[in-house]
């Protein structure tokens, strides 16, 4: 049974290095069992899910949530993560029975699964037009290109190292991460140290296989650099799915295809089965069930219907009345 969990925030002794560090081998696992990935879809996955997680402890609020997008040509598809200021993160990942050979120095060949493309970030403050930045991907290997939003979307050089590594039976074995941002008052003293700490710095899954703390990992990298520690949040893999979710996605279909789907259900005589691509979680919707939907769709397609006749009468009404305004002052030489 691996650790539980967890995020350290720390910050330099001048306050110019801002510091995150995770733990997150048992939040990585939970989602390669989710979704049954292979290995280099579990790194992927993995690398996504703990760079989520220093997102989600940015979030001012505590119903604030951030998305990450990475979208790819490579075969691996398209990748998500949501994280929740909580600390807690779901996701998921568009080929999860990819096989890749490894690349020549040994690593799981995460770049080339994912290959060229773009990097989005969506923040959700609940409330107006949620937050969108997209940077295009440096080498897909998730770490860099995170450092790669912060310098372009947030103009702040950052540091990040994640690491996922799974165990030969195909489980993840330890993963973690670390992200370092540098702001503008940092002196050219502690930037040189931070630079050597990471050239020499080993993989942080290695760090974690290793069986250091948090605070322990913290040390290799501010090395030489005063810091103290800010806060500890746990972490978990947690879905918000609900069944009520699900139907108002398959309300959301429409119409005609909720239609079409009823109809193949009761032919059948078997429920429409709805999987949330977060987690996997079944849902089931039996033909009486999507029958009602669909009454409820008709109702609301009634409504809409009805607004609109009244708005085109209420048109053609106005007009009869200028109409007839219009035309009175002709009648009267008729008289
Ligand atoms: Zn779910």
């Amino acid at each position: 049974m691996a650790k539980p969990d967890y995020c350290l925030r720390g910050v330099s002794g001048d306050g110019s290095v801002k510091l995150w560090l995770a733990q997150t081998t048992a939040l990585c696992e939970e989602g390669r069992r989710r979704h049954d990935a292979w290995s280099v879809a579990a790194a992927a996955l993995g690398r996504l899910l703990t760079a989520g997680v220093f997102f989600g402890q940015n979030l001012k609020n505590e119903s604030d949530s951030v998305t990450l997008r990475i979208n790819g040509d490579g075969p691996l598809g398209a990748l998500a993560v949501v994280a929740e200021a909580d600390g807690t993160v779901r996701g998921t990942v568009g080929s999860p029975h990819l096989e890749l050979p490894r690349r020549a120095d040994g690593h799981l060949a995460v770049g080339a699964a994912i290959g060229r493309g773009t990097l989005t970030v969506i923040k959700d403050m609940g409330f107006g037009e949620p937050y969108a930045g997209t940077v295009e991907l440096v080498s897909g290997e998730i770490g860099d290109d995170i450092a790669q939003y912060f310098l372009e979307s947030e103009q702040t050089p950052a540091a990040v190292g994640l690491g996922v590594q799974i165990a030969p039976d195909g489980t993840v074995g330890a993963a973690g991460g670390f992200m370092l941002q540098v702001l503008p008052h940092a002196d050219v003293k502690t930037i040189k140290q931070l630079e050597l700490n990471l050239a020499n710095l080993p993989p942080v899954s290695q760090m974690v296989a290793d069986g250091l703390t948090l605070t322990e990992m913290g040390g290799e990298v501010m090395l030489g650099v005063p810091w103290r520690e800010l806060s500890r949040t746990p972490l978990a893999y947690r879905c918000t799915c609900s069944r009520e979710r699900l139907r108002g996605a398959l309300l959301s279909l429409g119409y005609k295809e909720l239609k079409a789907l009823y109809e193949e259900k009761r032919a059948e005589d078997a429920p429409a089965e709805v999987v949330c691509r977060f987690c996997g979680e079944k849902y089931h919707f039996d033909p009486a069930e999507l029958r009602q939907m669909l009454d409820e769709l008709d109702q609301e397609r009634f409504r809409d219907f009805a607004a609109s006749l009244q708005n085109r009468l209420d048109t053609a009404l106005a007009q009869r009345e200028q109409q007839g305004e219009d035309a009175a002052p002709e009648e009267k030489p008729a008289e």
